[in-house]
């Protein structure tokens, strides 16, 4: 079949046919209708294969089933005639799936694309095949080239009393199991519920910060120390463990716990604790993104 010097089958249809074609040889002992494979090829094949593979439209150019005759008293009247031109290949997408998962960081209805996911790709060979009744466009044969994968959109349910202040920032990955977003700062990579913007200034244990009763101690009662941070716990609660670097990247204060609280201390503001009144003093104050940790 390969003498005449056409293009070889493509499909994996025109493959079945041409096994069932072989198979049909080996039972010519029963086979009860022939039919001519354009132009050289004649093979036996039962009646039901005939119309098998007429129904399924197996031939195209080159493999041109031009007649098919009864070679026996059972009637055999399959006759096609089938021509396949303008052979081609087009990319044919599917959209990937988008899943949703619920943060309590972000503000109702606001969504954050996390992964923006990938469509499954194929690439489908395609021809025109004419018959006495017209032109039709059929399928020869398709193949994936790519393979989807999820979007995944964080979408805001708003109940955390963070989540007014909640900002875009920067996803390395996402666990879909767990939900736990991961964030690369500063070489390490933190896993993170969501991440604020914020003004930082900063206070130290003396006098001057604090006042003339200066203790040491915190609003809950811890000592004051490196990493102990004032907020205002109507929007950061006490307890919260944030993660802080300045906007501008002019600075890290690092790991910090919202233990403290101040005067002047409202909204989205924090107050950095340092040892020294100079290091207070050098932070000055500063926009800070506060990643808020799970
Ligand atoms: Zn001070």
């Amino acid at each position: 079949m390969s003498n005449h010097g056409k293009k070889q089958p493509r499909s994996g249809k025109a493959r079945k046919a041409l096994r069932a074609i072989a198979a049909c040889i080996t039972l010519a002992a029963i086979t009860v209708g022939v039919f001519v494979l354009f132009p050289q090829e004649e093979v036996m094949a039962t009646t039901d294969e005939v119309a098998e593979l007429a129904a399924e439209e197996v031939f195209f150019e080159p493999y041109q089933l031009t007649r098919a005759r009864p070679v026996s008293t059972v009637q055999e009247t399959v006759v096609i005639t089938k021509q396949y031109t303008n052979i081609h290949y087009e990319n044919e997408e599917i959209p990937c799936h988008t899943e949703y998962v619920d943060s309590a960081y972000l503000p109702l209805g606001q969504e954050m694309t996390i992964s923006a996911g990938q469509n499954a790709v194929f690439s489908v060979e395609v021809a025109d095949v004419q018959t006495p009744e017209g032109t039709s466009r059929i399928e020869l044969e398709r193949e994936q080239v790519s393979y989807a994968e999820d979007a995944v959109v964080l979408r805001g349910t708003g109940e955390s009393r963070m989540s007014s202040y909640s900002t875009g920032f920067s996803i390395s990955s996402f666990d879909e199991s767990t939900g736990a977003m991961m964030v690369n700062v500063d070489g390490q990579s933190l896993q993170v519920l969501g991440a604020i913007n914020c003004n930082a200034t900063a206070y130290c244990a003396c006098s001057i910060c604090c006042g003339p009763y200066a203790s040491g101690r915190t609003a809950t009662g811890t000592v004051a120390r490196y990493g102990t941070i004032a907020v205002d716990p109507s929007i950061i609660p006490y307890g919260t463990r944030l993660y802080i670097v300045a906007a501008d990247g002019s600075f890290t204060y690092g790991y910090a716990c919202a233990e403290d609280c101040g005067g002047a201390i409202n909204g989205c503001r924090v107050d950095l604790f340092f040892e020294t009144h100079s290091q207070a003093l050098g932070f000055g104050r500063r926009n800070c993104i506060a990643y808020i940790l799970a």
